[in-house]
């Protein structure tokens, strides 16, 4: 696992570096910090900081801050904390586009200088008419030749505040015919008053666009290489004429890879802030979100989310990975790291008959199957104890092999008992079964008679009281909103079923949040942030076995 495979973009790093072109590269991970980051921006995260582990140079962590009234500074702090819990380090290259707000208003002011931006004045929707269409050329904006003096002055006035929202723009002069929309007359700086941006506060009223504060932002940075998703691959002409055409330091290239998409999910910022804002979920890091957050609390390590990335690829084909591929790179992490417990989700309550009232024995169990050096640990055991509630069947369907009237089972590291008696409530409810268990068998197998199955179990008087949070897809459909639909209409209504009285061995009493384990026969488990001493909480991560669809 995590070895890099090769893809399109390390061969054009390894091209570039033989051919001299650099000394060393520079990428960067340029967050908006308008929500928290979700398994997309791993995909990112990992590709940037992974190319410049392997070829020694350094990659910039980035916050793409120009759009200041969706952003705030709890983002901000969640999308450095996420960087560093996946296993990334900027070191102290952290760096605002809102840093260079001063430097891009002095390559807009050489830009109007060499004629190649104009203050317009046509508001959005003239701007848009103006643009024209896909098979139709725009038309020059009747501001389009005003002079350099005038632009200058118009611009300096701008930035003073003395024209309000959105009765000027600062646009690029390229080409109202250009076959590429993106190139016809941009707008490079809007005006907007009024709101306080959490790095300048009230400073500026003046705010660049992204099209414009991205290239320079990445030149400033001596970015070698700067990787976008292909929705920007439109964008890369006009990327290109930002740092032709301003004094820049270096010419970085960008280079676009298809994004990630996950089935039963969604993935746009718009979209999760809606599902929190709408409290379809529990906040961002609600464990059914795709976020790297919402991933955390549901039991991923930072490796498996590696794993993934590294198993997704990177390519220029759209693609729509399963989410199963997802869940068996986690499966894999936890088989060979998590402990195992037992623990009873939906208790039924069983009572050995011949088993001395006040006992307690003491037994080992091994922590791992596989991996010794996890240890053993003791398991208490008495006359009464809880099984799973679908471990036992009064009429058993054909090729059930657990507990059933009269018959045997074996209790896992322990005795094999048989069913005696089923114990009814006046309803008809099973509350009890009262069997006898066979002495002989602990640690060995009966001689005259197979036992084929084997069940989990905790003893009542030690266990502890726990809520279990059993977690499904979040969307019942593979893509949420496919066909113009509202996407909200394809929410899984039963995407959480908390089991309120789950029963664990002691031995995960006082599990720190975060620490996960398998749940023998069940699945893997996390403490919940929620947990504490007293009321236990697991989430789940995922099952045993893909059992998606199914
Ligand atoms: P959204 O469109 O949902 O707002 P975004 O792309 O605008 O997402 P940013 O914060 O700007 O979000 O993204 C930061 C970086 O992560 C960008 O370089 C972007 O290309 C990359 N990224 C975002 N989503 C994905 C994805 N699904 N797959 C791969 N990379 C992604
Ligand atoms: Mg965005
Ligand atoms: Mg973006």
């Amino acid at each position: 696992v995590e070895t890099p495979r090769t893809n399109f973009i390390r061969q054009i790093i390894e091209a570039d570096l033989a051919a001299g072109k650099h000394a060393r590269i520079v990428t960067r991970f340029p967050p908006e910090p308008n929500g928290y980051l979700h398994i997309g921006h791993a995909k990112s995260i990992v590709l940037n900081f992974g190319l410049a582990q392997t070829f020694g140079g350094t990659c910039n962590l980035r916050f793409d801050d120009t759009n200041p009234h969706k952003e705030n500074v709890e983002f901000v702090d969640s999308i450095k904390a996420d960087v560093r819990w996946l296993g990334f380090d900027w070191g102290d290259r952290v760096y605002f586009a809102s840093d260079y707000f001063e430097q891009l208003y002095a390559f807009a002011i050489e830009l109007i200088e060499k004629r190649l931006a104009y203050v317009c004045d046509l508001n959005a929707e003239e701007t848009r008419s103006y643009r024209g269409t896909l098979t139709e050329p725009g038309r020059d904006s009747p501001y389009r030749d005003r002079t350099v003096e005038e632009n200058l002055d118009l611009f300096k006035r701008m930035r003073a505040g003395e024209f309000p929202d959105g009765a000027r723009t600062l646009r690029a002069r390229i080409d109202m015919a250009s076959p590429n929309i993106n190139l016809r007359d941009p707008v490079l700086y809007r005006i907007k008053h009024g709101v306080v941006h959490h790095q300048t506060g009230s400073a500026w009223c003046l705010y660049p666009t992204y099209d414009y504060t991205h290239p320079i932002s990445d030149a400033l940075e001596g970015i070698t290489h700067s990787l976008c998703t292909l929705e920007f691959e439109d964008h890369r002409p006009l990327y290109d004429w930002c740092v032709n055409n301003v004094s820049v330091p270096c010419k970085p290239r960008q280079i676009e890879f298809s994004r990630l998409n996950l089935e039963y999910t969604v993935m746009s910022k718009r979209r999760l802030t809606e599902l929190v804002g709408e409290r379809h979920v529990h906040g961002w890091d609600d464990p059914r979100m795709p976020t790297v957050a919402g991933l955390r609390r549901r039991g991923y390590t930072p490796g498996a989310i590696r794993d993934f990335c590294e198993r997704v690829g990177v390519t220029k084909s759209d693609n729509l990975v399963e989410m199963a591929l997802l869940e068996s790179t986690i499966r894999d992490d936890l088989d060979a790291t998590a402990p195992r417990r037992m623990a009873v989700l939906r208790p039924l309550k069983v009572v050995i008959t011949n088993y001395p009232e006040g006992r307690t024995e003491s037994i080992e169990a091994r922590n791992h199957p596989k991996d010794e050096t996890l240890g053993l640990r003791a398991v208490p055991f008495g006359r009464e104890l809880y099984i799973d509630r679908t471990d036992f069947e009064e009429i058993p369907p054909k090729g059930f092999k657990r507990l059933i009237p009269g018959g045997e089972v074996r209790l896992r590291n322990a005795y094999v008992i048989r069913c005696e008696e089923v114990v009814k409530d006046a309803d008809g409810e099973i509350v009890e079964l009262r069997v006898s268990a066979d002495l002989d068998t602990l640690g060995r197998n009966p001689e005259d008679r197979k036992v084929k199955g084997v069940i989990h179990w905790v003893s009542a008087d030690h266990g502890v009281r726990a809520e279990v949070r059993l977690y499904d897809r979040l969307f019942r459909v593979a893509v949420p909103g496919a066909g113009g639909a509202d996407f909200r209409t394809d929410i899984n209504p039963d995407s959480l079923q908390i089991l309120s009285d789950a029963v664990l061995e002691p031995a995960l009493q006082g599990a720190e949040a975060g620490t996960r384990f398998q749940f023998e026969r069940e699945g893997y488990f996390v403490v919940d942030t929620d947990s504490t001493p007293e009321r236990p909480v697991f989430n789940l991560t995922v099952g045993l076995r893909d059992t998606w669809g199914k």
